[in-house]
């Protein structure tokens, strides 16, 4: 029975009529009015029932960044659209008709990751997912890690640097300040200040007027020393995040989804090294491995869709 799967991004809302085999048959976008939370739920209704036309759907799973229940049905937060316990699912529900769940966005891309993506035949997986802030997915023993009230593995947010940097969410010192795109461009930004390495970087920041992800991204794919440096700044963050990971969860498996994992193993080598750096008991742990998530664009709906299908067959 095929699933409709919804992401709602910053930017733009994805939907599609995703197959049991995660598999998508068809697909729509549309721009996301972020200010206007009423437009937003006008136009998942719309999608879903365009998606719908011709097609048996047993359930649609909406995927959105915050914090939602352990119930799937309410958003508690979310960041740039103005839902504060907003009950979501129920009024996606009146309006349309079938089951609908609601999931937060970095979990929908790792359970896709898992079950149609690099993940596949592994029972325990971290995935860290590095846009322009860090989302986080856990599936332990072969299951969706949502915590007591629904807001677990909210990776981004776990503390890496004691007083450091101040976050969004109002904590400091948050992975996200460290491991995200907006931290590559604020190690490019200090490289290119210092000079050496960094004047590259620092004669694109003069030609664009500010480093963005795509000169720091051509720098990077151009081999230039200060970019690889800024990228290599990054992946140690991340490594000793992932350490620390570790001693909790002890993953087979960590996955780096999000624009900057388009690096690779430009990214992975220093994750990599700095995880063995600061791994607890290091050299009598078995190594997990490191990976570069194979969905990219598709997770959020293929893996929205999914957990909607699982979820409406458990009730
Ligand atoms: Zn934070």
């Amino acid at each position: 029975m095929h699933a409709i799967g919804i992401d709602i991004g910053g930017t733009k809302i994805a939907g599609a009529v995703v197959s049991e085999s995660g598999e998508i048959i068809a697909e729509r976008r549309v721009a996301t009015e972020a200010g206007d939370s009423g437009a937003i739920v006008d136009a998942v209704v719309e999608m879903v029932q365009s998606l719908s036309v011709g097609q048996t759907i047993v359930a649609a799973g909406v995927a959105a960044p915050g914090f939602i229940d352990s119930a799937q049905s309410t958003v508690y937060y979310t960041p740039n659209i103005a839902w504060r316990n907003e009950p979501l699912r129920d009024r996606l529900t009146e309006r349309l008709g079938i089951d609908v769940t609601i999931d937060n966005d970095a979990n929908a891309a790792g359970w896709a990751e898992y079950r149609f993506g690099i993940g596949r035949g592994v029972h325990d997986m971290t995935m860290l997912t590095i846009g322009t802030g860090v989302g986080g997915a856990i599936v332990s023993d072969g299951r969706l890690f949502r915590g007591g009230f629904g807001a677990g593995g909210e990776l981004g947010h776990m503390r890496l640097v004691p007083d450091g940097l101040p976050c969004g969410c109002g904590a400091r010192g948050c992975i996200e300040q460290y491991g995200s795109g907006r931290a590559l461009l604020r190690f490019a930004g200090e490289i290119a200040d210092a000079g050496g390495v960094g004047l590259a970087l620092a004669e694109a920041r003069r030609e664009h007027g500010t480093l963005d992800g795509s000169s720091v991204g051509s720098l990077i794919a151009a081999g230039d020393p200060g970019a690889r440096l800024a990228l290599e700044q990054l992946g140690h963050y991340l490594g000793q995040a992932c350490a620390s990971l570790s001693a909790i969860l002890d993953p087979e498996l960590f996955v780096f989804g999000g624009g900057v994992a388009i690096a690779g193993d430009l990214l992975l080598d220093p994750v990599r090294e700095a995880y063995r750096q600061h791994l607890p008991a290091r050299g009598y742990h078995p190594e997990p491995r490191f990976a570069i998530a194979e969905l990219v664009n598709d997770a959020g709906v293929v893996g929205a869709a999914d957990l909607a299908r699982l979820h409406s067959r458990a009730r």
